[in-house]
């Protein structure tokens, strides 16, 4: 059974290996209404220059299947919160061409991890990351897209897993047009954020709103946590089969401040389509569970 998610935004992130379009068909046929991809690998600086039929069959696929709001992923290797003037440098570079890349593909979101202050302090690493970006909006004003900064797990010296910080970076930023938040289940749960009852479920997004403003948020992903709460440690689970368990997800899943908003999962895969199966349509029945 495919599931059918009808007006909603609701995916998974796939991998480009078999070419940009393949992706969106692939999507397609898991029932996806919504994608996330990487435009280049996520662990390397460099790639190919997009060509014009790669995009073409990228934009015919969407239009094809209706999977209109793309978003794409940013590198790992990029780190604006880095005090290495020299990583930081590079970081920006391949920020502008992460952002050329969703500008040609017509891609609206790109989600951006805050990076890691390295131990030169949380406050710095604030100031450099909002640096980064802003330097991006400068060099770029005719460039749309839109970076979501993603909230973390909190491990090591990464900065964003807390609300406050994240507010920190976006009231940094000049334009503020052009930068969103994208919260991942698992990173808020491992943050210390816990929704699995509908109290601390409207405690933290009534935190949230007063600290940061609901509307900031424009995606979602969509991860059970292996580890507790709290734990600070990033390791997906598959929706319900970890330690936030199914409840918390029909709460995010039925709110109806959330109902426009893309929903992807970036839950564990197999070698074929079982597990994405398996998680979407455990998305599927948490939705009409509440109808
Ligand atoms: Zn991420
Ligand atoms: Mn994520
Ligand atoms: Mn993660």
């Amino acid at each position: 059974m495919i599931p059918e998610f009808k007006d909603r935004l609701i995916g998974s992130h796939i991998l480009i290996s078999e070419g940009l379009d393949k992706a969106v068909y692939h999507a397609e046929k898991l029932g996806c209404t919504a994608i996330q991809i990487f435009t280049k690998s996520s662990s390397q600086w460099n790639a190919k220059k997009l060509t014009d039929e790669q995009k073409a069959g990228f934009l015919e696929a969407r239009q094809k299947t209706g999977i209109s709001v793309p978003l794409a992923h940013a590198s790992y290797l990029i780190n604006l919160a880095s005090p290495e003037p020299e990583q930081w440098n590079r970081s920006v570079e391949a920020l502008f061409q992460e952002v050329d890349r969703c500008q040609f593909l017509k891609i609206p979101y790109l989600v951006l991890h805050p990076g890691s202050h390295k131990g030169a302090g949380v406050k710095e690493g604030i100031l450099r990351t909002a640096e980064g970006i802003n330097r991006l909006h400068e060099h770029q004003k005719e460039n749309g897209t839109v970076i979501l900064l993603e909230c973390t797990a909190g491990q090591g010296a990464a900065i964003g897993s807390k609300i406050e910080e994240l507010a920190d970076i976006l009231n940094e930023i000049s334009d503020q047009t052009k930068i969103g938040i994208c919260l991942d289940t698992c990173h808020l749960f491992a943050a210390g954020y816990d929704i699995r009852t509908k109290e601390s479920f409207s405690n933290l997004f009534n935190q949230f709103d007063q600290i940061l403003g609901i509307e900031k948020i424009k995606a979602f992903h969509l991860n059970d946590s292996q580890k507790e709460l709290g734990s600070h440690v990033d390791r997906h689970a598959h929706i319900g089969k970890g330690k936030i368990g199914l409840e918390g997800f029909q709460y995010l899943l039925n709110d109806p401040r959330f109902k426009k908003i893309p929903m992807i999962l970036e839950t564990p895969k197999g070698t074929d389509d079982t597990f994405d199966l398996m998680n979407l349509t455990q998305l599927q029945k948490l939705i009409r569970l509440q109808k």
